[in-house]
């Protein structure tokens, strides 16, 4: 990081750790669970206009129609999932002080293979910097943490154990806390970013109680109402710190 370091809140009392995943969009500390963006009937819209275009006489006027069409249909796809990426990022700078989040790039997606860690590194890399900069916007503290481990550590004791992505559950051997695998390295993130900018967090995180149940919610919903939590009652389980 080039610039200089963000100042601690006065008071961070409204914190969040975001663990931005491959099944599900993103998971919080206050258990907000983002589902991916599900753009699959919009691309098989597109795959039907494509066959419909590589049909016609190219040159044509038929051909020039449809290869209109085609070009609106990829605007579809790219406006759905930069509105999802706005309203995601809006949401979290403006309801929080504080925002956690792992710095990852591409090839910290180990975990995927192919075309998919390609598109989940883009689809990161947008919701990072559009985050990092709507925070600044609205003076909410931006921390981007060491993403190695935050998924295998127990965010309630610190003891590390292999966690292959299809085990969804955190279990930890040592201490027994249980919770979602997603939520735990939520939780994790978040105590790395207060660590990083020198809000103590030991003692004032009461993982074990605190831990809210989990609200899943659409990226659909995310979309329409531009909130991943508009109608939720807010959970009383987010971390006091300081
Ligand atoms: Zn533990």
């Amino acid at each position: 990081m080039d610039h200089e370091p963000p100042k601690p809140p006065v008071e961070p009392t409204n914190c969040v750790g975001i663990d931005v995943g491959i099944l599900k969009y993103a998971h919080d500390t206050d258990g907000t669970a983002i589902g991916s963006l599900d753009l699959s009937v919009e691309r098989a819209r597109l795959e039907r206009e494509q066959r419909a275009l590589s049909r016609k006489e190219y040159g044509s006027a038929n051909w020039e129609k449809q290869r209109t069409v085609v070009a609106h249909r990829h605007a579809d796809i790219k406006r759905k999932r930069r509105d999802f990426l706005h309203k995601l990022s809006t949401y979290y700078a403006t309801e929080y002080d504080l925002v956690a989040v792992e710095d990852l790039d591409a090839t910290g997606l180990i975990e995927l293979d192919g075309n998919s860690r390609n598109r989940a590194g883009a689809a990161w890399g947008t919701f990072k910097r559009l985050l990092e900069y709507k925070c600044e916007r609205e003076g909410t503290h931006f921390v981007a943490v060491e993403p190695a481990g935050t998924t295998n550590e127990c965010a309630a004791c610190g003891v590390s154990t292999d966690k292959p992505l299809w085990v969804r559950e955190h279990s930890c051997p040592s201490c027994g806390f249980t919770a979602d695998r997603d939520a735990n390295a939520a939780w994790n993130i978040l105590a790395r970013g207060l660590e990083q900018i020198g809000v103590g967090h030991s003692e004032s995180m009461p993982v074990e109680t605190a831990l809210p149940v989990d609200t899943p919610v659409s990226a659909k919903r995310v979309i329409e109402t531009g909130s991943p939590a508009l109608n939720e009652p807010s959970v009383d389980g987010s971390l006091r710190a300081g």
